[in-house]
């Protein structure tokens, strides 16, 4: 029998444990799935960060620790968790971000504020094509490639950009300190799906924001520090960037008095961009125990110096 420990908050328990036992028997996997199990005997952590299990030291025998979340900048600087760290790469949390993303992008393409505005009025202002709008990707990891390929079928010349060199058909990819500069310089709406490490904070900063061209948008579904704020509100303020919308801060939730909350050209929403799905986020959880008991390599494996 399998010891799985969820330690999550332990309100998730009652969402994640039916589809959980259902993805364990459907992978064919014998599970003992407890919140509380003596931490030696423990096989595999499903993991929150949120919860109360900080000290992974007691976990001996755990052969893996399963995050369910896709971020992991708040477990992996853990120096007590020395097993290996899966991050959550879940379909249906791909699948939230895919769709999200599109309708900001369309939301800023087909200036469908505009359309609202003038409802007192016949104004026709009739769009560009999407082809005539390039959309530069930053991340092209599970979910900024989804994104990106998504963009690109909608007709929009998509660039995305990595730290690796990467080949994504129908994608323009760019990689490295000069692939950002050519990444920008064209793209008049920019998604970042980075994860927050050392190498990506401020990512965005007064020099990248100022490569752009004049009136650019800016959508931050990936991390708070990924964008340097003072450097943002100053291009914001400037008209550098036309407007941008932000689902992660540096301080979440956002602070009431943060001058995002009152620009005229920032849009807020309270980090809903993508969440992870208990069904499919249990098929991958399961599938993942699962290699670890044919002694495969996991999935997903964070890159404890790379940071995610
Ligand atoms: P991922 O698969 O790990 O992909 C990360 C991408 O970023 C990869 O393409 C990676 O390049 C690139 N990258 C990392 N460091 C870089 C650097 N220094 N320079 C250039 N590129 C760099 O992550 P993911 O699953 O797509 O998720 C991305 C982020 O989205 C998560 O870390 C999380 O912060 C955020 N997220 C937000 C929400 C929400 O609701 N707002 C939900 C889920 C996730 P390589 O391909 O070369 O490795």
């Amino acid at each position: 029998m399998i010891k799985v420990q969820f330690a999550a908050r332990s309100e998730r328990w009652a969402t994640y444990e039916a589809p959980l036992t259902t993805a364990f028997a459907e992978a064919g996997l014998e599970v003992d799935l407890r919140q509380e199990h003596p931490t030696a005997e423990v096989d595999y952590v499903i993991y929150a960060p949120n919860s109360d299990l900080q000290d992974f030291t007691p976990y001996r025998r755990c052969k893996a620790v399963l995050s369910l979340w896709a971020g992991v900048e708040q477990i992996a600087p853990n120096k007590t968790l020395t097993q290996p760290l899966c991050r959550m790469v879940d379909p249906g949390l791909t699948a939230g971000m895919v769709e999200w993303v599109t309708g900001h992008v369309l939301r800023y393409h087909l200036d469908i504020d505009r359309g609202l505005k003038t409802q007192d009025r016949w104004d026709p202002v009739v769009p560009p094509l999407a082809q005539e709008r390039p959309v530069t990707v930053l991340g092209l990891g599970a979910l900024g490639s989804a994104c990106a390929t998504t963009l690109a079928g909608l007709g929009f010349p998509v660039t995305g950009w990595s730290r690796a060199a990467k080949s994504i058909s129908g994608i323009r990819c760019e990689d490295g300190s000069e692939g950002l500069q050519n990444a920008l310089q064209d793209a008049r709406i920019v998604v970042l799906l980075l994860p927050d490490t050392k190498a990506t904070e401020n990512t965005l900063n007064a020099q990248t924001l100022a490569l752009l061209p004049r009136g650019a948008r800016i959508i931050n579904p990936g991390r708070g520090p990924l964008i340097d704020d003072d450097a943002l509100l100053s291009a914001l303020n400037t008209g550098q960037i036309a407007h941008a919308t932000l689902d992660v801060f540096r301080t979440e939730p956002l602070p009431a008095d943060h001058p995002y909350w009152a620009h005229p050209n920032v849009t807020v929403t309270p980090h809903i961009a993508a969440e992870t799905r208990p069904k499919t986020a249990a098929q991958m959880i399961a599938q993942n125990i699962r290699r670890g008991e044919e002694n495969k390599p996991f999935l997903n494996l964070v890159d404890r110096q790379l940071g995610y």
